[in-house]
């Protein structure tokens, strides 16, 4: 593996005792550099290897949709790892904390962990490398190029970054290591008790689970083979219409880290379909993606007004104290209920399915902005509902698409008009220009 793909954290007291990987981002026996990295670390040193996952008794509001997607994909991860002889162990409260007791108790001599760009992972990380005298490790096993060699700074938006991320796919993009039957057992930790742990968590349980789409790897690398075969080549002409199923669906997947971004990006790479649509694809897959890591990595206020570059904040500002024809109340929104029958009909396929047709999340954004009294009241409903109900929320492309749609970032100032000054802005009548309205809003009232 590249050695640009790790960062030391720590160097810590050369000490005996096993290697350990902390899952966090990436949820994933197979293809998995962070794990492959631990293992080869273990072996050189004839120590035995466990992986830990800390589940936090809250994390950012998530449902027992989110959390049910989560624990049952990491159901398969203990069964696959299992059978490579590597122990899985789940355990409970704050990650930052319960890791530091689980290294300490098994007198860990190296521990290794995934990469996020996120503020939560960040604490967690910070308060495992202060308190803990093991070496530690972070592996960006999420990136195709590990998102601190793809720049070392802020990128203004994907014509910038696209020239650079190129430059290194070659060196980051090839096979992708398999762990195999680890030679040094050791007696690490405890099974988990799956079923009793989603009945116990104390999760809010008014957003519920979604039975259209099966948690885990297999049902990741199934979703991907029938994306392959069925969508993939009219990806370019189908994707942007909320009517058609054209997207691939693996965001939930990519989200958990229950498949690898670069397992994809071989697959459609190598596809036989429409070079334009595999163009398409992979722009949003590898471009837009990682520049979303790019902006939280080196944007620490990514969910905040203060994020949005100068020219936004200034025409935002400039435009406070326009009139708004309508004004909702967070509660309104959640609800569905505005007079605008394709809003709303966005809301509820997030609401009922867990997930939004890409197309309709920056109209639905566009919109928050256009009806509540502050940039900083959109992005916080924007934050709170996508957050609260998308099984791919919490995510750095979350945070970046509504930053995007509200505050103009990697985008370019457009015509000026109220209450969105210079930011690009999008009409119901645009709407009904490029795709069957009627339609769409008829498919999601069949939903339930
Ligand atoms: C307001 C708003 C909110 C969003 N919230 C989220 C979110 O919470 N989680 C999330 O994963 N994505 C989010 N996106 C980005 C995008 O809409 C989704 O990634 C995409 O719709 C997921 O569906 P898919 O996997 O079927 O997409 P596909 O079209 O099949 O794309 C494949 C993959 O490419 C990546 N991708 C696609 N579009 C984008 C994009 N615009 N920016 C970055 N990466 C992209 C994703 O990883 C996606 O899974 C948001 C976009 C906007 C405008």
């Amino acid at each position: 593996m590249d050695s640009d793909r790790v960062r030391v954290l720590k160097e810590g007291r050369d000490k005996e005792g096993p290697v350990v990987y902390w899952m966090s981002r990436d949820q994933r026996a197979r293809e998995n550099w962070a794990l492959s990295f631990a293992q080869d670390l273990a072996i050189k040193r004839r120590s035995p290897l466990a992986v830990v996952f800390s589940v936090a008794e809250e994390f950012l509001g998530a449902a027992i949709r989110q959390y049910g997607f989560m624990l049952r994909g990491l159901q398969e991860v203990e069964t696959a790892l299992e059978e490579k002889g590597i122990p899985f162990i789940l355990i409970r409260g704050d990650p930052g904390e319960a890791v530091c007791r689980f290294a300490e108790e098994e007198a860990v001599s190296d521990l290794v962990t995934d990469f996020s760009p996120l503020a939560t992972k960040r604490v967690w990380t910070e308060k495992v490398v202060e308190r803990l005298d093991a070496s530690i490790f972070e592996v960006d096993a999420h990136n195709i190029v590990p998102c601190w060699r793809a720049s070392p700074k802020q990128e203004y938006a994907a014509r910038t970054f696209r020239p650079k991320l190129k430059r290194l796919l070659s060196q980051f993009c090839g096979e992708i290591p398999e762990i195999r039957v680890h030679p040094h057992p050791g007696k690490i930790g405890e099974g988990a008790e799956w079923d009793r742990l989603l009945q116990d968590l104390n999760l809010d349980r008014s957003v519920p689970e979604v039975e259209w789409i099966t948690p885990g790897e297999r049902a990741a690398m199934v979703a991907l083979d029938g994306f392959l075969r069925e969508k993939l080549p009219l990806y370019d002409r189908d994707r942007n219409d909320p009517t058609l199923d054209g997207q691939s669906n693996l965001s939930p997947y990519l989200h958990f880290g229950q498949i690898s971004a670069a397992r994809v990006a071989l697959e459609v790479y190598r596809a036989d379909a429409d070079p334009r649509s595999r163009a398409a694809f992979l722009e949003e897959l590898v471009v837009r993606r990682e520049l979303s890591d790019n902006f939280c990595l080196y944007n620490s206020r990514y969910d905040s007004f203060e994020a949005f570059p100068d020219w936004a904040k200034k025409t935002l500002n400039d435009h406070r104290a326009d009139p708004r024809e309508y004004l909702y109340h967070r509660e309104d929104l959640e609800r569905a209920a505005t007079h605008d029958d394709l809003w709303n009909a966005a809301q509820k396929e997030m609401v009922l399915r867990g997930k939004m047709h890409g197309y309709m999340r920056m109209y639905w954004a566009k919109k928050i902005l256009e009806w509540t009294e502050s940039p900083e009241e959109a992005l916080r409903t924007a934050i709170y509902l996508n957050d609260r109900y998308e099984l791919d929320g919490r995510d750095p492309n979350g945070y970046t698409g509504i930053a995007w749609s509200i505050g103009g970032v990697h985008d370019r100032a457009w015509g000026e008009r109220e209450v969105f000054g210079k930011v690009r802005y999008m009409s119901y009548r645009g709407a009904r220009s490029k795709f069957d309205v009627d339609s769409y809003v008829e498919r999601v009232a069949s939903l339930g």
